[in-house]
């Protein structure tokens, strides 16, 4: 594979110049190497053709992906902007079809013609009773290599096909080079490839393309994807052991008048088991003499609060001191009153910092910053600004991790010499497999149990036309005293249309509730009238808010007991979830409605049950993951990975990653460094396949 790695692919047979640099800059493929690793991801079984009639009678939500060969009889564009769409009514003589476009309208349109022999290759489904094939492959039947029944459909661009680069051309080429090349030579330990029972890099690249048996076709897809979470596996664990062999961080050994003060005279209520482990793991971190990096990862609600602010107090007992610092200025503004007025009678010197303090204010802070009298800072990414200096900062709290940035976490780390103790919090429920491979290199402490006498919120889905009566119950909370919100989609704060939508929701909820006075917030305003709308609501002056998603993160208003979200189905679940959590945070029954046209897709009915049946973050997470892939769920999260997986898929992989991760434990139990020349090898396909930086490895 090295030496495939150095041959440029223009010199592969069948690709040449003019497709290679297409293949370049469409796909990122630059060598022979790259072409083989380019997978197919499906396979066209050219032997079975399946007529139109058939599928009329047979397809149903889980049929495969099939071939049908006919002609295009007409095409229409329909819609107009973003929602134009070119359907193409396709016809095999025993009945027709639909098939579909909503991306590349117009150049699908001038590649295809009536009255054309096509080879069309899709998923069937039935969209308003009629039968479709969304963005199917569309290949002309001369196309279609005569030689091997099973073909590889492989992921292309619209531009690739249209310079005539289909799957049959990649299929040649990797025929071609695949027969050129003796034996592919293996880039795995051979100890793993054995103990692992693996099928060997040779005839895993050959079956990949060409399978010969179905068999044969799942063990090489088993023996790819190990290696891709192989060495996923051993860089995460590589660095997780450097780094808690050499980073030296402050020991905090004492417990002292800050944090006994806080237990005994300020603590309102009883901490969960939970809480109480997860300070106990800190704690052990804070006597070990190394710098801690630890995740804690606890669903909206669970009280992470609390807990980072505990360990704020250990590190002042200890003369250090400690920040905290969240994604947004109202959050940190949040977190700064609810600190602040926690350890009200303590005397303790907890300040603010964000884009709108003042100067006089600032001032004061870099002044008591640098004496040490400054306790705690709580504030924004202003935090981490370069001109921020402490005297000692010994301990850092990052709220809801994934809108900090890599880059951004570095810079904190430099703010002291020995870097800080580093605790991140986040409500999104990764789901174990995730976070093994995304956070394997942080330690991980979850609280898993909800403080006492929360009572889950009653869930409904409803139509538009339902609008009345829940706007009759929405009456009702607020004449118990209680207080709404009510959330609008706003994907893109720079659409005037999705804005319009947005402030006509506001005039309807206006009219609807004239005697109530009604907050407004949303993305695009600025700072100061966002926090003037939310702080009108966060006191309880106004009954309803009226939002797009800027509520998402960590607002705790616990008079609130409805949540009303509008077009819930253009929301993820995880989105749901976290907008769901701003309710049912007091002691009374909550409700979230989730509103939703009336006819939705099957796909979508089903994604929006799931919120109506459970209100477990970490099933949500699993299901949104299931259906949606990795990817969607945090767009943040991939670019955690070292590199991209070609094969593997997180949400439906968790038995080879953790298999991968013993297996890597292992190997590094017994060669460290990988320095052993059996291990040569894979070491060096290692260090060529990862993309991280020196920052990312010091930081997470
Ligand atoms: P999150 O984990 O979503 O950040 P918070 O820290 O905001 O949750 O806590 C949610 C609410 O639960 C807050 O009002 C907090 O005071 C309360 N709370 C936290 N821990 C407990 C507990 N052990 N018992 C009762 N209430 C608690
Ligand atoms: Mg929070």
């Amino acid at each position: 594979m090295l030496r495939l790695a150095q041959t440029d692919i223009k010199y592969v047979k069948g690709i040449g110049p003019t497709r290679a640099s297409l293949l370049e800059t469409e796909l990122g493929l630059h060598t022979a190497a790259d072409l083989l690793r380019h997978y197919p991801t499906a396979y066209l079984d050219r032997s079975k053709t399946y007529t139109i009639r058939s599928l009329h009678d047979d397809a149903t939500d889980n049929m495969p992906h099939v071939q049908v060969r006919g002609r295009f009889v007409a095409f229409n564009v329909l819609g107009e902007g973003a929602k134009m769409r070119l359907v193409g009514l396709f016809s095999d003589g025993t009945a027709t079809m639909e098939c579909v476009w909503f991306k590349g309208v117009g150049a699908m349109r001038r590649r295809l013609r009536t009255g054309n022999d096509y080879i069309v290759f899709g998923k069937p489904s039935f969209f308003n009773r009629t039968l479709q094939m969304s963005h199917p492959d569309v290949d002309s039947p001369d196309s279609v290599d005569a030689g091997a029944s099973i073909h590889g459909v492989y992921p292309l661009t619209e531009k690739l096909r249209q310079r005539g680069i289909n799957s049959r051309v990649i299929g040649s080429a990797v025929r071609q080079l695949l027969a050129s090349h003796a034996t592919i030579a293996e880039t795995l330990p051979q100890s793993v490839v054995e103990s692992q029972g693996l099928m060997s890099l040779d005839s895993a690249i050959r079956n990949i393309h060409i399978p010969t048996t179905p068999r044969d076709l799942s063990a090489a897809r088993e023996r790819l994807k190990f290696e891709e979470l192989f060495l996923i596996q051993t860089d995460t664990v590589m660095r997780a052991r450097r780094r808690r062999g050499q980073t030296a961080g402050y020991l905090m050994p004492h417990i002292g008048r800050w944090f006994n003060d806080f237990y005994s005279q300020c603590l309102p209520f009883a901490l969960t088991g939970a809480q109480k482990r997860v300070m106990k793991e800190v704690r052990a971190d804070l006597l070990s003499g190394r710098q801690m990096n630890r995740l804690v990862q606890g669903d909206v609600g669970s009280g992470k609060t609390i807990v980072a602010l505990m360990c704020m107090l250990l590190a002042v007992d200890n003369g250090f001191q400690a920040c905290l610092m969240a994604p947004t200025e109202i959050l940190a503004t949040q977190h700064f009153q609810t600190i602040s007025s926690m350890t009200a009678q303590l005397g303790l010197n907890v300040r603010l910092l964000t884009g709108s303090t003042k100067t006089k204010e600032r001032r004061l802070i870099a002044t008591q910053l640098a004496e040490g009298t400054l306790h705690i800072l709580v504030g924004t990414h202003a935090v981490i600004e370069d001109k921020v200096e402490f005297r000692n900062l010994g301990f850092a709290v990052i709220d809801e991790q994934h809108r900090f940035g890599v880059a951004q976490r570095a810079r904190l780390w430099a703010k002291s010499v020995v870097p800080p103790h580093v605790l991140v919090m986040t409500a999104t429920p990764i789901p174990r497999t995730l976070a093994m491979t995304v956070y394997g290199d942080l330690d991980v402490s979850v609280i898993d149990e909800l403080p006492p006498g929360r009572k889950p919120v009653v869930t409904v889905l409803r139509a538009q036309q339902q609008r009345p009566a829940v706007f009759k119950a929405a009456r009702q909370q607020i004449d118990l005293g209680h207080q709404i919100y009510i959330v609008y989609p706003l994907i893109d704060e720079n659409d005037k249309l999705e804005l319009e939508s947005l402030e006509k929701g506001y005039d309807d909820v206006c009219g609807a509730f004239p005697d109530i006075d009604v907050a407004f917030v949303h993305g695009r305003m600025k700072p100061a009238e966002k926090d003037y709308q939310m702080q009108k609501f966060a006191s309880g002056k106004s009954r309803i808010l009226v939002a797009t998603t800027v509520i998402e993160v960590g607002v705790n208003v616990p008079n609130a007991t409805t949540m009303i979200i509008e077009n819930a189905e253009r929301f993820g679940l995880s989105q749901l979830h976290q907008l769901r959590g701003r309710v049912g945070r007091g002691a009374d029954r909550s409700y979230c409605v989730l509103m939703s046209k009336q006819n939705l897709a099957k796909e979508t009915r089903k994604r929006l049950e799931v919120m109506t049946s459970t209100t477990d973050g970490f099933v949500i997470a699993e299901a949104d993951m299931a259906m949606r892939g990795p990817g969607d769920i945090e767009g943040t999260m991939q670019s955690g990975l070292p590199f991209d997986l070609k094969i593997s898929n997180l949400a439906t992989d968790g038995i080879i990653i953790g298999r991968a991760r013993e297996a890597a434990e292992k190997l590094l139990d017994s060669d460290p460094t990988l320095g052993s020349p059996a291990n040569a090898v894979f070491a060096t396909v290692l260090r060529n396949s990862t993309r991280r930086t020196a920052d990312w490895s010091m930081i997470s």
